[in-house]
């Protein structure tokens, strides 16, 4: 197996940026100007100031935002916030929380927020085992909600919403981890975004939150300062040693989303590319590759899909890597195949795997 750098398609820890890695590798000897490594720098320096502030600023350039929301670049993982949302706005209320059930990971943050106060579940894919997502018809939202929690794209059975949903009058709160920063959005129509880097825009040890002012406000005071917003907010992400390499990676990434790509609108066009190409080479296979979710619900982030035969599957996976491909089984929770195709992968790196899986396919049909 001699896999490479430039064919990753995992869904998680996913691919990072070429140049950005490259970077980091020189720097993790020495950093230019400063002469030590950047996993030797301390996170009262000055110099990590600057990184954190260059990294607030270019957040808030990407999504469009104004300054009432605070970036914050916390621990824990996206499963940490399945917690801290609940934590912050539900404890204490007697009306529930909507959450909208799409997949996997959406099941998985239901049960925290249970923990903390009542919930409603507005819509379940379950019955149609997460194979599609909900029309408008479908949803029908309370004005008396503490907040509205859903996920942009899930990851694991690959299905994006190219859609915000809720209502204007209820604080809108969504995950993100899986397409954070591939797409414009009117991201000024949430209260509360969070996305952890190690899907599209860093490694694992950093969450991003965008929280607007007036949420932050509601916090009780009664929270450990770890997980309270506002103890955060206030320390700008520097409360306790914060993981300081993985921070200045997801900075470097947002400088190649800024100064390399031109921003969300250009990085939409190339990951649309992507996901078109793909897509439509697992629809002219006469049913070789199916694919899983609904056509007009399908990510542009993770392609799922599956072959005729389990034993198909595992050759795929076996003569993927000896032809260089990582990262394309599918989740261990539903099996089968999946390209994630986040930022970081490229048109060409896609055209390479359509090769693979075209010739993968005539070789299977053959035999
Ligand atoms: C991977 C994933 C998670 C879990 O994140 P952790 O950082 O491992 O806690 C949560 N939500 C979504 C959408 C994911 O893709």
């Amino acid at each position: 197996m001699n896999l490479q750098n430039s064919l990753n398609f995992s869904g998680g820890p996913g691919a990072l940026p070429e140049n950005v890695l490259s970077q980091l590798s020189e720097e993790i000897i020495k950093v230019p100007g400063l002469g030590i490594s950047v996993l030797g720098i301390s996170h009262r320096s000055e110099w990590f100031a600057e990184v954190i502030s260059e990294l607030e600023d270019n957040i808030r350039a990407l999504l469009g935002l104004n300054d009432k929301y605070h970036v914050l670049m916390l621990q824990g993982g996206a499963t940490q916030q399945f917690s801290m949302v609940p934590m912050t706005l539900l404890r204490g209320k007697s009306t529930a929380a909507e959450y909208i059930q799409t997949g996997y990971w959406s099941g998985k943050a239901i049960p925290e927020a249970k923990l903390e106060g009542p919930i409603r579940i507005v819509w379940s894919g379950d019955s149609t085992s997460f194979k599609r997502l909900p029309t408008d018809d479908e949803l029908c939202f309370s004005p008396d909600a503490p907040y509205m929690h859903y996920i942009s794209n899930e990851t694991v059975e690959g299905l994006q919403f190219q859609r915000v949903l809720g209502r204007n009058d209820v604080p809108r709160i969504c995950d993100m981890s899986s397409d954070f920063l591939s797409k414009p959005c009117e991201f000024e129509r949430f209260s509360l975004i969070y996305a952890h880097a190690q899907k599209n825009i860093g490694p694992a040890g950093i969450t991003v939150v965008v929280v607007r002012d007036d949420l932050i406000e509601h916090s009780s005071g009664k929270l450990p300062s770890f997980l309270d917003y506002k103890t955060q907010a206030k320390a700008h992400s520097n409360f306790n040693t914060p993981p300081v390499f993985a921070i200045y990676a997801v900075l470097l990434v947002t400088r190649w989303l800024l100064n390399d790509i031109g921003g969300l609108k250009y990085m939409d066009q190339i990951n649309r590319r992507k996901a078109e190409l793909l897509y439509g080479l697992i629809d002219e296979s006469d049913g070789f590759f199916q694919g899983r979710a609904n056509t007009a619900d399908r990510s542009l982030m993770n392609v799922v899909f599956k072959l005729p035969k389990p034993e198909l599957e595992r050759r795929f996976i076996t003569e993927s890597q000896a032809a260089g491909f990582s990262g394309l089984s599918g989740h261990r929770a539903i099996g089968g195949l999946r390209a994630s195709i986040y930022n970081a992968v490229t048109i060409a790196a896609v055209e390479e795997l359509m090769n693979f899986m075209d010739v993968f396919w005539r070789k299977s049909v053959r035999s």
